[in-house]
């Protein structure tokens, strides 16, 4: 089975302050993730070794935006985000 197979997904907005290093300002900025939630159970076609992985499987996000605008209209620079995780185990 997949590791989609185990999870519900949800997209999500978070809200996070980024500091852009161009123009030495820290802003708040709407940053997309998506939340994986573990379901219930599995179907009856799981296997033994899709078991023990959905035992150990935990609730998860992961960050869609990699790259946002500066919202600063005198700056309007590329910011990469480095200052979020990717992945947050929840
Ligand atoms: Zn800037």
């Amino acid at each position: 089975m997949e590791e989609r197979d185990f999870f519900t997904e949800k997209n999500e907005t978070k809200q996070h302050t980024i500091y852009c290093s161009s123009c030495k300002q820290s802003a708040p900025y709407q940053i997309r993730w998506i939340r994986r939630t573990k379901k219930q159970s599995l179907p009856p076609r799981a296997t033994e070794d899709d078991r023990a992985r959905f035992k150990a499987a935990r609730d998860y996000m992961v960050r869609v935006d990699d790259v946002l605008r500066c919202s600063n209209p005198r700056c309007g620079k590329r910011i990469e985000i480095t200052s979020l995780q990717t992945v947050v185990l929840l």
